[in-house]
Order: C-alpha cells, then sequence, then structure tokens
C-alpha cells in the first residue's frame, strides 16, 4: 500500500516523540535520544531519495522555558546522532510560540509548511508528514499531503485510542479515516490526504518505499467518539 506511485519527494517529521524521545521541554542537548530504530529509519528514507524535513512546536521558548539557542543545539546534537545512519535532514522550522499567541505557524497551522514550500518549491502532492499527535496528523491534512501518519511511538498510542484508531492484529500500517471533524481541521475533508496508522518509522519506510503489508480493507476504522 504506498500512497505515492514513487517515495515522496519530501517527509515532514515531528520531532518530540517520533524521532526522538519526548523530554518534555527538551533544552539540553545531552538529552537528546533518537528513538529505537529511527536513525536506520530516516537514513533509508533519504536512501530513497527524500528530502527531510522537521516541523516541531516548541513552546517552551514563548513561555520562557528555554532560549532558541538551546532549541538550536538540540537541533544539532540530533543532526550529529543522525549523521551515522546517512540520514540529514533538508530543512528545520519550529513555533517558538505559546498557543495562545494564535501564530499561524503552530501546528496543525500550515505556516512552517508555507515558509518550507516557498523556500523548496514543494508540491503538497508530493509530500507526506509523520508524527505522534493529532496536531500532526491535522498538520498534513490541512496542507494537502498525500499522506499524513500518526506514528505510535511517544504520545502516539493515546491519541489513537482518542481517534478510536486501533492496528488489526500482526500489522505495522493501517489507513484510518477520522471519525468526525476536528478542532484545528481547516482542509475541507480528508478527499486528498490518505492517513495512516504507523507503529514506527519504519513502518513508514515500508509504506513509503513499497514494502509495507498494509491492507486498506482491514484498515482501522473511526468506530468511537473522541
Ligand atoms: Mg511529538
Amino acid at each position: 500500500m504506498n500512497p505515492a506511485p514513487v517515495p515522496p519527494r519530501a517527509v515532514f517529521l515531528d520531532r518530540d516523540g517520533t524521532i526522538i524521545e519526548d523530554r518534555h521541554y527538551l533544552a539540553d542537548p545531552a538529552g537528546v535520544a533518537l528513538l529505537p530504530g529511527a536513525g536506520e529509519a530516516l537514513g533509508r528514507l533519504c536512501a530513497a531519495g527524500c528530502g527531510l524535513f522537521v516541523v516541531t512546536n516548541q513552546s517552551g521558548i514563548g513561555r520562557g522555558y528555554f532560549r532558541e539557542e538551546d532549541f538550536l543545539a538540540c537541533q544539532n546534537r540530533l543532526e550529529e546522532l543522525l549523521r551515522p545512519f546517512g540520514a540529514a535532514i533538508a530543512a528545520v522550522r519550529h513555533c517558538p510560540h505559546e498557543p495562545s499567541a494564535g501564530c499561524a505557524c503552530r501546528k496543525p497551522g500550515t505556516g512552517m509548511w508555507e515558509s518550507l514550500r516557498a523556500a523548496h518549491g514543494l508540491n503538497p502532492a508530493e509530500c507526506v508528514m509523520a508524527g505522534d499527535k493529532t496536531e500532526d496528523l491535522l498538520f498534513g491534512l490541512n496542507a494537502g499531503f498525500a499522506a499524513s501518519c500518526l506514528v505510535l511511538t511517544g504520545k502516539g498510542e493515546s491519541r489513537a485510542r482518542e481517534l478510536g484508531w486501533v492496528l488489526p492484529e500482526g500489522r505495522d500500517a493501517a489507513e484510518c479515516r477520522l471519525p468526525e471533524r476536528l478542532p484545528g481541521m481547516t482542509a475541507p475533508g480528508p478527499e486528498r490526504t490518505r492517513l495512516f496508522l504507523l507503529r514506527n518509522l519504519d513502518a513508514l519506510v515500508r509504506l513509503l518505499t513499497g514494502g509495507a503489508e498494509c491492507d486498506a480493507s482491514r484498515g482501522c476504522s473511526p468506530s468511537s467518539p473522541r
């Protein structure tokens, strides 16, 4: 089950709980730790020709918990940890604002997408998003990407439960539908964007490079309300 005939040109990734361990308001580069298999997965996406873009909400900056330079130090450490796997981040965007700021860049808003689209000449139909929160899923949907994926690492288990999404027995990937219109959803509907529940980034690689065992007919269903 490949959402595109070829691996997408760009894969957008949340950071905390998706690539690295979610250490609430991470400010110390010594605390950056790759999730198991994340380095290998991103290396394989790079080898398949995908550009990797990190989009991350960092409200700890706006709240005064840490500084821009702390965020950048953590980003440098992340890129250092990814290098041995042959994984390089093409670009990163972060939203430094508090949720109450009403900015356009905080996911599920699409400000970070618009910035990267302009800078890299990206077409949303050639992009895929993966993250561990509903905001990440809606970011890819609002941007009109080919696919948007919720991973079960980080906060993903609890978010999947809220959506009523469950992986079928023995599967690492399943195509899903939203139970209803969700707060923060600005796209008219999910017509353009296929939604997937994935066990982890390794399952994303298999989904995007054609090796995924994903059966849409046995996909998870939007059975329970949020
Ligand atoms: Mg996250």
